[in-house]
């Protein structure tokens, strides 16, 4: 596992609960409102090489924690990228944590095995925008395919999920909000995710996140369509 960085200790990754957060290199999107650039660019990306976590540092730093934390998260860039995942999830498992994974949904058969073989305890998975419009926002060409059939693998609902969105003016109005959800429509939880200004991909990304109002209105027009949809600012 390409390792590049550790929260050491969170309880707002799930509210609540203790864990670590555990960050990976390199990603197959390329967001532009991306806060991670120096994981996902390959000219940032062969920098980071030098600054990598071993596992056998990580494992023992898990060891230590043993008492306090309860769940391991592994985060971005895009974890399934990883050739090792499989096995890392499984060591994790094997130590008595809960393992969350933070995904993009691109490859959906490195999330079904790992769910089939009972590697994962929660899965978070970003909907960047409606189906066949995510090239507006990740700067690769896209199949739908994949992505449908990570949705559908995980509103089969063998471990618990959430789906969200990351939501910018510029790109998400009601109606592509509305389009969304309609590939999800009974999914456990939704999460609009407010887009906070700061370092970004794209260096000239000049749009911006909604104000709690705009949300909270936005919220209440999609009651009507959507069951359980969650604010995070
Ligand atoms: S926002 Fe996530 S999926 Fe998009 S480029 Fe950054 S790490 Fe990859």
């Amino acid at each position: 596992m390409l390792l590049s960085g550790i929260q050491k200790f969170s309880m707002l990754d799930f509210p609540g609960k203790t864990s670590c957060v555990v960050f990976t290199l390199w990603c197959n999107m390329r967001c532009s409102f991306c806060h991670n650039p120096d994981f996902v660019l390959p000219e940032w990306v062969k920098k980071q090489m030098w600054n990598l976590i071993s596992e056998q540092a990580f494992f023992h730093f898990l060891e230590s924690r043993k008492w306090l934390l309860e769940w391991v998260s592994i985060c971005w860039g895009e974890p399934t990228l990883q050739k090792d995942l499989y096995s890392f999830c499984k060591k994790v498992k094997d130590m008595w944590f809960y393992v969350k994974l933070d995904t993009n949904g691109r490859n959906p058969e490195i999330l079904q095995k790992l769910i089939e073989d009972n590697l994962l305890d929660y899965v978070a998975m970003d909907i960047k925008n409606p189906l066949g419009k995510f090239s507006e926002i990740t700067w690769t060409q896209e199949s739908e395919n994949p992505y449908k059939e990570s949705l559908a693998t995980l509103l089969e609902g063998k471990i618990d999920y959430e789906f969200r969105t990351t939501v910018i003016k510029k790109f998400h109005s009601l109606e592509n909000i509305i389009e969304i959800w309609k590939n999800i429509y009974w999914a456990k939880n939704y999460y609009l995710q407010n887009f906070r200004p700061g370092k970004t991909l794209d260096k000239n990304f000049e749009w911006e996140g909604f104000t709690e109002a705009e949300l909270l209105h936005m919220k209440t027009r999609l009651q009507p369509y959507v069951k359980n949809i969650w604010i995070r600012t």
